[in-house]
């Protein structure tokens, strides 16, 4: 579980600033969409959040650390971006296991925690199949299997739905709301779809050229649009 801030975080790229001293706290196990234009920069923040973006100013918090200087692997957070990186020469089974590669859990350990993401994630009957044999909604749970399997302290998705047909992005929507419901933990989601933000955030921030011009729940959004 974990608490996410950001107090007065500044991006520049070169001598152009993008990110404009934004400020924000997300609570423990709060679901927050982040929206807004194309280039306003909503990649750029999790990013940051993330590790894999320097912080030009201003701090990044997880819980009560500070974690700008923090490298990705030890901020705890799971990452599941758009083209999610799963192995096609692996069953859903290994591709799961990936992400604890690192772990120095037992092999019986590691063998449980991976069938308990699979059972989470209604993917045990396919847990000896490979990447090629599953639908788009099904790899992109895999990814999420395998990212969740490390017991992050918060989830980052990056667009994780935009290469599933409308369908799929559909259940996947739901599927997502409903595994934040189960785990509570803090999830920071980047999207363009409206439908997405509506329908999964407590909370949504809206980006404009590097500000934050709101945050709030769904349904003040969309009283002043
Ligand atoms: P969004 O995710 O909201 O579409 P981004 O965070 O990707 O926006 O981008 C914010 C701004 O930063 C954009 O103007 C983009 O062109 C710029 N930008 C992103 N990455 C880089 C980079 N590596 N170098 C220079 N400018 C970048
Ligand atoms: P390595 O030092 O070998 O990169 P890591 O612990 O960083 O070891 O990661 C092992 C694998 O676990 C990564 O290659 C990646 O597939 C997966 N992984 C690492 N970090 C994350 C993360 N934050 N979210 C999801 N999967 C991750």
């Amino acid at each position: 579980m974990a608490t996410f801030e950001l107090r007065k975080l500044v991006k520049t790229y070169g001598r152009t600033p993008v990110i404009h001293g934004i400020d924000l706290f997300i609570p423990d196990g709060e679901f927050v969409v982040f929206v807004g234009p194309s280039g306003c920069g909503k990649s750029t923040t999790l990013r940051m959040i993330a590790g894999l973006e320097e912080v030009s100013g201003g701090e990044i918090r997880i819980g009560d650390r500070v974690v700008n200087e923090v490298d990705p692997k030890e901020r705890n957070l799971a990452m599941v971006f758009q083209n999610y990186a799963i192995y096609p020469h692996m069953t859903v089974r290994q591709n799961i296991a990936f992400g604890l590669y690192t772990s120095r859990l037992s092999g019986a350990e590691k063998a449980r925690k991976v069938e308990a993401a699979a059972a989470l994630l209604g993917l045990t009957p396919l847990l000896d199949r490979r990447p090629s044999a599953l639908s788009g909604g099904q790899r992109q749970r895999v990814a999420i299997g395998r990212a969740m399997v490390r017991e992050p302290a918060g989830f980052l998705f990056d667009e994780p739905l935009s290469n599933l047909d409308a369908q799929l992005r559909a259940q996947m929507r739901i599927e997502i709301k409903d595994l934040h419901r189960r785990l509570g933990t803090t999830i920071a989601y980047v999207t363009h779809d409206q439908v997405e933000a509506m329908t999964m955030a407590d909370r949504i921030v809206v980006m404009k050229d590097g500000h934050i011009l709101q945050a709030a729940p769904p349904m003040e959004i969309y009283d002043n649009p």
